[in-house]
């Protein structure tokens, strides 16, 4: 029997902590239940949708009219011997992380630190510090229209914060991951101690955010000859991928203010909420530096976070 609940807060199922309620909300565990949740959307001719530690989201200060569901199966069964690690979607990726470095298999030390689910995390193909999920998963789950399809690593199409699962719909319900043994001169705990001590130097404490707001910019052959002109540094653009950091911070928009919303002080990417912040706030602060940086640099910065 499902548990639906009304009138749910999303403030306080979001990393921003800001935005309405959900007209409806339910939390299922298995693959059944998730159906159920969804028949049950139908009939009661509401939309819904998945989330999953909204650490990538900003919820409207209107909230959702339909149903939220969280998918919570949190299964994480690492084989030490193959290197193989069956997670359920609604698995932290942290704790993920934990796990498959204690078994002694490394790869996967990236995602020390990074809030949210495995679900969340397969859908933008989550990273930092040079690892991606691409490189660990095997194999996708998703509950479809016509039941549970498996998705091999080559047909998940990921790319930079990008995959199939953001423009098809369906909902990922697992993955496979695969993980090599670390040699012996490479501890995966030390390494992820490493990863959390960088994110603590470099990321806003204390306040709440939903990580990087946009994604970094990926300019064009032509592109890059214009911002060659602008100064932006030689290593970006053989990279191919600008910070967006780097360009809000050049744009002098850290510190920068709208209501409660504001540019972190200590990393151009991440908005903070500094209190009684509305989630009109945290849009205009998103229309103000696009507009800024446009000007500036003529490049359009794309959102990395999900609007509901
Ligand atoms: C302080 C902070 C630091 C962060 N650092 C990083 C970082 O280093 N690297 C990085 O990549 N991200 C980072 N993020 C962003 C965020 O942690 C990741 O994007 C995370 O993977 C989102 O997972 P989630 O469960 O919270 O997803 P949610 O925010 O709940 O959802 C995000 C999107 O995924 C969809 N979704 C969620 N679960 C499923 C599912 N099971 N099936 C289908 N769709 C689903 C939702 O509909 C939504 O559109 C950071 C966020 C914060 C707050």
């Amino acid at each position: 029997m499902l548990d639906i609940k009304e009138n749910v807060p999303l403030s306080e199922h979001s990393t921003f902590h800001i935005g309405g309620a959900a007209r409806y909300a339910v939390a299922v565990s298995t693959v059944d239940e998730l159906q159920e949740a969804i028949a049950w959307a139908k009939i009661n001719k509401v939309t819904w949708r998945v989330l999953g530690s909204g650490s990538n989201v900003l919820v409207s200060d209107a909230g959702y009219k339909g149903l939220i569901i969280w998918y919570r199966d949190k299964s994480v069964n690492v084989d030490e011997e193959s290197g193989f690690i069956e997670v359920g979607a609604g698995a932290l990726t942290a704790v993920v992380a934990g796990a498959i470095a204690r078994a002694g298999l490394t790869g996967f030390e990236w995602a020390a630190g990074v809030p949210g689910t495995i679900g969340g995390a397969i859908y933008g193909n989550a990273g930092a510090s040079g690892g991606e999920m691409k490189d660990s998963v095997r194999e996708v789950h998703v509950l479809e229209k016509k039941g549970i399809k498996t998705y091999k690593l080559d047909e998940c199409e990921f790319a930079y914060r990008s995959s199939r699962f953001k423009t098809n719909p369906g909902v990922i319900v697992g993955a496979t991951m695969k993980c090599p043994r670390a040699e012996n001169s490479n501890d995966p705990m030390e390494k992820m101690k490493e990863v959390l001590k960088y994110r603590m130097d470099t990321q806003p404490k204390g306040l709440a955010s939903s990580g990087c707001i946009f994604k970094n910019y990926e300019p064009t052959d032509d592109e890059i000859l214009e911002l060659q002109k602008k100064n932006v540094p030689e290593n970006f653009l053989a990279a191919h991928r600008i910070p967006t950091g780097w360009l809000i911070e050049q744009s002098g928009l850290k510190g920068f203010q709208i209501g409660g919303a504001q540019i972190s002080p200590v990393h151009g990417n991440f908005i903070v909420s500094t209190g009684d912040t509305k989630s009109s706030d945290i849009l205009a602060v998103i229309e103000q530096v696009k507009s800024v940086v446009r000007e500036k640099f003529g490049v359009e910065l794309e959102e990395e976070i999900s609007i509901v």
